[in-house]
């Protein structure tokens, strides 16, 4: 068992924090925005689907949850201008913002890099790389007027070592790390932000399903069981961890 499957979150870890979650309308988002709330989180829920983000907004309301906030936005088409449209609807709302755990990704086609196709390799790129750049960059003033905020990208095991025909969704969680390698050096010593990259492991997801159709879902851990990691990671106990890139098994 890795320490960070470990810690023990006290129940009230992230009252009065405001944390906005991407994807979180299935798999491992959906479960991450759920728990911050049971530990007191008022959550920001942003997917695409509407249906599923008002399923989520109203098991978290039934659990006795802070009323959370409701965010579509498609990543493939998101612009500068969007995303801006995006934090000023925050800052309107909320006034600041504590934590940003970009989880939202695509999969893309498993291939070899001669026949992957380049539309789709762009679209992997504007989901997995460009919309996460583009959001953090317009949040960064909302981070920055929180006294302890965390900003936490979703990796993956081939982030970090290349493996034949996984694509575009290989290069863009490399490209994850960097961003989060960069940030994290830039804000160390001039704010309260710290940023980090977790890589899940196989967690039983409609993304995991979809890329081992051939695997039986169970014999993977459930998006619940991730939670004492995202939970350190946005509560105050990983005060002054930044710049690390993080493996939860
Ligand atoms: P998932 O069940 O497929 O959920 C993906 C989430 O991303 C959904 O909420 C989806 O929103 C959102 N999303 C996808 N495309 C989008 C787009 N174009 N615009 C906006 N939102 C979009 O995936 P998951 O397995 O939970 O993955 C979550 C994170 O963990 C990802 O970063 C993934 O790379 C990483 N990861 C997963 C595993 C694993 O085994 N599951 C392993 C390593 C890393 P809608 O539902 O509204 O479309």
């Amino acid at each position: 068992m890795n320490a960070l499957l470990d810690y023990q979150a006290p129940a009230d870890l992230l009252k009065d924090r405001i944390i906005l979650v991407t994807g979180a309308s299935d798999g491992i988002g959906r479960a991450a925005a759920e728990g911050f709330a049971r530990y007191g989180a008022t959550v920001i829920l942003h997917g695409r689907d509407t249906n599923k983000l008002d399923a989520v907004y109203d098991g978290i309301l039934a659990a006795g949850g802070a009323e959370p906030a409701v965010l579509p936005l498609e990543f493939k088409t998101l612009t500068a201008e969007l995303a801006k449209e995006a934090a000023d609807w925050v800052e309107q709302t909320f006034g600041k913002l504590d934590g940003l755990l970009h989880n939202a990704a695509m999969l893309g086609d498993r291939s070899p890099i001669e026949s992957y196709k380049p539309h789709l390799w762009n679209d992997v790129m504007q989901v997995n790389v460009n919309a996460p750049f583009l959001l953090t960059r317009t949040l960064l003033p909302l981070l920055r007027l929180s006294d302890d905020a965390s900003v936490v990208f979703t990796s993956s095991s081939v982030g970090r070592q290349g493996r034949a025909y996984w694509g575009a969704y290989a290069v863009s969680k490399f490209a994850i790390e960097g961003l989060m390698q960069t940030l994290a050096d830039e804000l160390e010593n001039t704010s309260h932000i710290r940023v980090n990259s977790l890589n899940p492991g196989a967690t039983n997801t409609a993304m995991r399903r979809s890329a081992y159709p051939g695997e039986k879902p169970e014999v993977n851990p459930s998006p619940e069981s991730l939670l004492p990691a995202f939970l350190y990671l946005m509560g105050k106990d990983s005060k002054g961890v930044t710049g690390k890139a993080l493996d939860v098994r």
